[in-house]
């Protein structure tokens, strides 16, 4: 199976991150890449990203 970035293919992009066996089996797994996983940890300490419930109020 293969494993591509998550974020790169919201961009139409294809990054193969790694080939996981069974390398015959037509699946595409989801993870991140180095570029995309640094921007991510960056905007998760300016507390940017959204849909993570950071900001829940009045609970
Ligand atoms: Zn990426």
């Amino acid at each position: 199976m293969t494993v591509v970035c998550a974020w790169c293919q919201r961009q139409g992009l294809r990054t193969v991150l790694r080939e996981k066996e069974p390398l015959d089996w037509p699946v595409v797994s989801h993870g991140i890449c180095e570029e995309h996983a640094k921007a991510f940890l960056a905007e998760v300490r300016e507390g940017k990203t959204a849909g993570l419930p950071l900001d829940r109020r009045g609970s």
